[in-house]
């Protein structure tokens, strides 16, 4: 990765969003920053240059924006993870449990063709929920998952023991 741009710097933290106690990792000041959005993009696409990766699915709504880059990379085809109701053809769906509540994922059911090794990229990994949900929807849609790549990951929650085995890598690491 390119060591002379500071990703982490180029996170904004916002206390209190989307609610008191919370503190949001704000990465639009990364995407407005063009050395650190190309650096990241990147390094995303390096760290999983070697797997075979045929698709990037990016996770909706951030996951798309590094996610469609990194597929212009590796040039290889991008598919969007969305939220229920998006996806216009056929889908198939996956609940998963929120803190409070829950959230549905969906991907076309036939996005991905036999043998796709698929690249999963968000903006974030925290309690993994979302990414679990999407790992499970590329299999459920018959690709197999080829590594997983999120510009922050927030220690100390389950996420990566959530994905064990799948070849996680993430550029900024923070609590
Ligand atoms: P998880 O399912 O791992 O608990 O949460 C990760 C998902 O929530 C990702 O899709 C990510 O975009 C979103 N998310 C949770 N917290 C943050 C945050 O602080 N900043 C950003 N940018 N996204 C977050």
């Amino acid at each position: 990765r390119d060591a002379t741009v500071d990703l982490k710097a180029a996170i904004r933290a916002i206390p209190d969003h989307p609610k008191p106690g919370i503190i949001f990792r704000d990465l639009t000041t990364l995407m407005g920053n063009p050395e650190a959005f190309r650096a990241t993009c990147q390094a995303l696409a390096d760290a999983h240059q070697d797997r075979g990766v045929t698709h990037v699915a990016g996770i909706e709504a951030r996951g798309f924006i590094f996610g469609a880059a990194v597929a212009d990379r590796m040039q290889t085809a991008f598919v969007p993870v969305r939220k229920a109701g998006k996806l216009p053809h056929k889908t198939i769906t996956k609940s998963y449990a929120l803190e409070y509540g829950e959230d549905t994922l969906e991907i076309h059911e036939d996005a991905l063709p036999e043998g796709a090794r698929v690249l999963l990229i968000d903006d974030l990994l925290a309690t993994g929920g979302t990414a679990a949900a999407s790992v499970e929807l590329i299999r459920a849609a018959g690709g197999e998952v080829a590594g997983a790549g999120f510009v922050v990951e927030l220690v100390g929650l389950p996420g990566r023991s959530r994905l064990e085995g799948l070849g996680v890598e993430t550029l900024a690491l923070t609590s």
